[in-house]
């Protein structure tokens, strides 16, 4: 047996109540998968190939730059693959693509023509991937596509709506360490790419009503909002403003039809009630790191013009608008094990986090993360490919559980169904790790 073989196996043994799918689909999202080119699309037109094609949606969420990529990413891989059965009997899993040429995973097709994923040269499961939604099909009146102005993911649950690409830290000072949303700007920007760096209202409905018209089975079912900080003015409109008019158009033009939410900084209580008052259902205030030090070195911007404590407060506020199920911050689970700063162990690591997720959970505000994807123009990413060890994530996952348990509490509405072989939450395994429901969460009623 080869290394990363023996180390899956080896965690699924330590930790036989995490479910297997899990284990196998977070070493997919902190190191990636490569693709045999028989497992990409034989087209460089993204409308007209049978696969839905990676999206990039907000950031690269891959191992190389696209230059680096080349053809693996003109001949676009799929925004998510599906896995299924093999040695490990894997139950439906959802998983995000983060292309990686070195990875010792492979997605390609077996004698039989069939794909799979191969690991250390053995197939471990087999493939699906995501059909080439109709709406992808069509293009707005100015000719721009649905999967640049308002793109889904999580099996087609998500649509999301980056709607300003770059983000207001700018720079070493102020950029999080882990980010690429500005990078990821520039290379699509260089490689010729659509990349609207503000997308109009307009194009925002337009994209939405071929999305509405087509989905019939509603496989969409929320909507998130989101983009880079907005520290002075974008539009001529604050952060709350800015984003919070989309959201005012959306619920106006479709009254209900999905789940609206917002990814933002942690804004003052005032601001926060305005983003409720457009039609936002969920907010994301990210804490993205929970150790003080950490904070201060990873998110220089954000501690700079409002600090962690007040970070904090403000999220906790936020429960009196949105009430505290619907208040839902992300973490940037790994991150805390990355050199040279972050903590040296596994135990350390996992501490740090759990004090933070029952700071939050003892106020019945659920946190969730997705998996750090060591994009290599980031800080944090050049210093560590290898993303943060297998093990502090599987452990991750048990302590997010047993802290969700101890407080009573449920998985966080919005993201589709909790349990494995149910998820859909495609960029961390924190739902395929809880227990399966009979329903999926709504989002709590308030006011
Ligand atoms: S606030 Fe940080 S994580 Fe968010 S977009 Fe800006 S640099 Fe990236």
């Amino acid at each position: 047996m080869t290394g990363r073989t023996h180390l899956i196996e080896s965690l699924m043994e330590r930790f036989p109540h995490i479910p297997r799918e899990a284990v196998i689909k977070e070493d997919l999202l902190r190191g990636g998968m490569a693709f045999e080119d028989s497992a990409l699309s034989d087209t460089t037109n993204e409308a007209s190939g049978q696969v839905k094609p990676k999206s990039y949606f907000i950031f690269s969420f891959d191992h190389r730059t696209l230059p680096e990529l080349g053809a693996a990413a003109l001949r676009r891989p799929p925004e998510e693959i599906v896995l299924t059965g093999g040695p490990y009997e894997l139950r439906r899993t959802v998983v995000s693509v983060r292309v990686n040429p070195a990875s010792p995973y492979r997605v390609q097709a077996g004698p039989d023509g069939t794909l799979g994923l191969y690991l250390d040269g053995r197939r471990i499961s087999d493939v699906g991937l995501p059909p080439m939604p109709d709406y992808y099909r069509e293009t707005l009146p100015n000719g721009k596509s649905v999967m640049e102005v308002a793109p889904t993911i999580q099996w087609g649950y998500l649509v999301y709506l980056t709607v300003f690409r770059v983000c207001q830290y700018f720079g070493a000072k102020e950029e999080c360490q882990y980010c690429d949303i500005n990078h990821n700007w520039r290379q699509h920007k260089a490689a010729g790419r659509p990349y609207t760096g503000v997308k109009p209202v307009e194009e925002v409905l337009e994209a939405l009503e071929i999305i509405d018209r087509y989905d019939t089975a509603r496989a969409s079912q929320a909507y998130t909002l989101t983009g880079g900080a907005i520290t002075s003015k974008v539009a001529g409109l604050g952060e709350a403003d800015f984003y919070g008019r989309y959201a005012q158009a959306i619920e106006e033009r479709f009254p209900g039809r999905w789940i609206g939410k917002v990814v933002a900084q942690a804004l003052p209580k005032a601001d926060v009630q305005r983003f409720h008052d457009y039609g936002i259902r969920i907010y994301h205030p990210n804490f993205e790191v929970w150790d003080e030090r950490l904070f201060q070195l990873y998110c220089p911007g954000k501690e700079r013009y409002v600090g962690r404590a007040e970070w904090h407060r403000r999220i906790l506020d936020s429960a009196d608008v949105f009430g505290a199920r619907n208040v839902i911050p992300n973490f940037v689970a790994g991150v805390e094990m990355a050199t040279p700063d972050g903590f040296a162990t596994v135990d350390e690591a996992i501490a740090s986090t759990a004090e933070g997720l029952r700071f939050f959970m003892s106020h019945g505000i659920v946190p969730r993360f997705t998996t750090w994807c060591p994009e290599p123009t980031t800080p944090l990413g050049k210093l560590n490919p290898e993303g943060a060890p297998l093990e502090y994530h599987v452990r991750l996952l048990e302590v997010y559980r047993a802290t969700l348990e101890e407080y009573g509490l449920a998985s966080p509405p919005g993201y589709g169904p909790p349990g494995p072989g149910q998820a859909v939450f495609s960029v961390s395994s924190f739902m395929d790790s809880l227990p399966a429901a009979e329903t999926e969460p709504e989002p709590e009623p308030v006011g």
